[in-house]
């Protein structure tokens, strides 16, 4: 374990320029994190740190992660706990609304309060937010506060799906509060530093439809938006153009982003658990870890948050979800599309219809390539279908199916057994051999876009409880393996394996 205190300084680095604040104040609320009693910082994302351009000197760079084991007298400890703010932060906690399982509610930041917009040294914007800062004008009956576990949990998830390569907020750095929290039972409290291109979400516009009549706070923030996340597309149009479809195209491009980032957690078997339209990020970055996580035997109903009994977010269901998403974002827009309501509808309607399409395609590339495919043939559904149905059938692992596929070595696995499979194996080769790549560079294609090292439910659950206990060297070990999830480092050998099957199915838990 490496501890140090002694190695450590944190200075500041820090560059804010606070644009969200140039919006409505109906948007926000002025709000500084409540101080904590004794921060201590337990995890601090040091690879993140360097390419935000904070002046983070530590003698512990052969890790990502640094853990720490001790309570630390750091500046950085203070900042992250929210006890001092850094220099041009202007904390606030951001209001915004969102169908929750299809309801709809007022909202906004009830636990977490955005410090500020850090400016990288190579002028990237981001989002700096403390969640678990304490309460907010949004509270509701909530404490404003987080646990340690469900912290952990955010920062482990989001860091394994950045180095997956999937769009996502980042977690810098978790800290303990000294202060319990009081949920089912008495944990820790903690605070995790988030980093998101922004957290402007589907409900931060239904927010701005729901407060005003003249649509200018809807304006207001869609112009805010377009500029903050799509000004390289708008650039790329002509002044009349832009000024006739700027809305539009603001539309089809939120769609798209969704389509992608959609089709990615399809290829990794990602669950998010909770697609509320609040927890829909515009940018289309993956956002808000709650009761997220990744599936093992492909099921497309595997659901493991405990409050969805519906299956609404189920895996095989967040297509559809994101559809209903961006139908509730649409909507919110109407006013921006045209001055006459049937008309803008009818403009929404089109531009909605696209997504089914334009998921399909982006699922198809991803899962062609997870195949070896790097030419596109008419049958490519029809093979894949069959593989995802005995994968179905056979209760197969939908990580290590797609790895041992890539893997000469592993193709003989119990899988060869299946009769189903073994037909399927069969027109698969056959597939390949009418590209004109061959087996090798199929397999380079498929261990690159298939991991082998994915969060898994049981794996995380350990590092967890170690750590609330004290022990953050199982944490430590499952980071330095999730951070390189396409290497085939028998040092990891442990993270390829499925937990074994128990009788009671794994549960996750919202806003722990
Ligand atoms: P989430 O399920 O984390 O997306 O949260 C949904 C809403 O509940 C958001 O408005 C959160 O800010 C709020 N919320 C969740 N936990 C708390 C808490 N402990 N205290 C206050 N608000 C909370
Ligand atoms: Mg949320």
């Amino acid at each position: 374990m490496k501890n140090s205190k002694e190695n450590i300084t944190f200075s500041t680095g820090w560059k804010f320029d606070n644009s969200y604040t140039q919006l409505p104040s109906a948007f926000f609320t002025k709000q500084k994190p409540t101080p904590v009693s004794a921060p201590s910082m337990v995890i601090f994302n040091h690879t993140l740190a360097t390419s935000l351009g904070l002046n983070v000197e530590a003698h512990l760079t052969d890790s990502e992660n640094v853990v720490f084991t001790g309570s630390q007298d750091l500046l950085g400890t203070e900042v992250f706990s929210g006890n001092q703010l850094p220099e041009g932060a202007e904390p606030l906690a951001q209001a915004y609304a969102g169908h929750q399982f299809g309801h709809f509610n007022m909202l906004g930041d009830g636990r977490a309060i955005l410090l500020g917009e850090h400016i990288t040294p190579s002028g990237v914007r981001f989002d700096i937010q403390l969640k678990g800062a304490g309460e907010t004008a949004y509270s509701r009956r909530g404490d404003g506060r987080a646990a340690l576990g469900a912290m952990l949990r955010e920062y482990i998830i989001s860091e394994a799906m950045h180095a997956l390569g999937v769009p996502t907020t980042r977690s810098l750095a978790v800290v303990t509060t000294g202060e319990p929290v009081y949920r089912t039972s008495v944990l820790q409290g903690a605070i995790l530093t988030r980093v998101a291109a922004s957290h402007i979400r589907v409900g931060t516009f239904q927010f701005a439809a729901s407060i005003d009549d003249d649509s200018a706070a809807l304006r207001a923030l869609a112009d805010y938006t377009l500029n903050r996340h799509f000004s390289n597309q708008l650039s790329g149009m002509s002044s009349g153009q832009a000024a006739a479809n700027k809305y539009l195209t603001f539309l089809e491009l939120v769609i798209d982003r969704q389509a992608k980032l959609i089709a990615r957690w399809m290829h990794i078997g990602f669950i998010h658990g909770v697609m509320n339209t609040d927890n829909m990020s515009i940018c289309g970055e993956t956002i808000d870890y709650g009761p997220c996580a990744f599936m093992d035997s492909y099921d497309p109903a595997t659901v493991f948050s405990s409050i969805d009994q519906q299956g609404r977010y189920a895996f095989g269901n967040q297509a559809p979800i994101a559809e209903w998403n961006l139908v509730r974002f649409a909507e919110t827009l109407l006013p921006l599309l045209h001055p006459d309501q049937t008309s803008a509808i009818n403009i929404a309607q089109t531009a909605l219809q696209t997504f089914s399409e334009k998921f399909r395609q982006y699922w198809l590339t991803g899962m062609r390539a997870k195949l070896g495919l790097y030419t596109e043939d008419a049958d490519d559904a029809l093979l894949i279908d069959g593989l995802l149905n005995c994968m179905e059938k056979y209760d197969l692992d939908y990580t290590n199916t797609f790895r041992a596929l890539g893997t000469e070595a592993n193709i003989k696995t119990p899988m060869l057994d299946f009769p189903d499979f073994i037909v399927w194996h069969s027109l698969w080769r056959k597939r390949l051999l009418i590209q004109d790549q061959n087996l090798e560079s199929a397999k380079r294609l498929m261990l690159t876009t298939s991991p082998a090292i994915i969060p898994r439910n049981h794996q995380v659950e350990l590092a967890l409880s170690a750590a609330e206990a004290g022990d953050f060297s199982v944490l430590e070990k499952l980071l330095e393996a999730l951070s390189k999830p396409f290497n085939n480092n028998p040092k990891y050998a442990d993270y390829l394996i499925p937990a074994t099957p128990s009788n009671t199915p794994y549960k996750t838990y919202c806003g722990t």
